[in-house]
């Protein structure tokens, strides 16, 4: 499960900022949230524009997360890569929040 260590995640997930050249040249990119892998192309979406109105951060099309990662990152594009990236930014060793967003709802129902 080491496979890639913290250097390897954060050097990739560097290359996930200000993307959009990056991704513009790439085949593949894929998506650390879904874990899906798809053509470039189907990017459609891109978050915080530039002077030129551009989005820097590519938004993938299945899940509508902002967790791109192209094929130019500097790192072989794998699902491995992916799921450990999951692993890193979105589900850090902390299981405490688990369930959180579900008990929050429904108290407002007094109308
Ligand atoms: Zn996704």
């Amino acid at each position: 499960m080491s496979e890639f260590d913290q250097a390897t995640l954060e050097r990739v997930h560097a290359t996930s900022h200000d993307q959009r050249a990056r991704v513009m040249l790439s085949r593949v990119a894929g998506c650390f949230f879904c874990l899906r892998i798809f053509p470039a192309t189907e990017i459609d979406d891109w978050l915080h524009p530039g002077e030129d109105g551009l989005g820097r951060k590519a938004v993938c099309p299945y899940c509508l997360v902002d967790s791109i990662i192209a094929d130019g990152s500097g790192h072989e594009l794998t699902t491995d890569l992916l799921k450990a990236m999951k692993a890193h930014y979105f589900w850090p060793d902390d299981p405490s929040d688990s369930g959180r967003e579900a008990a929050g709802f429904g108290h407002d129902g007094g109308a």
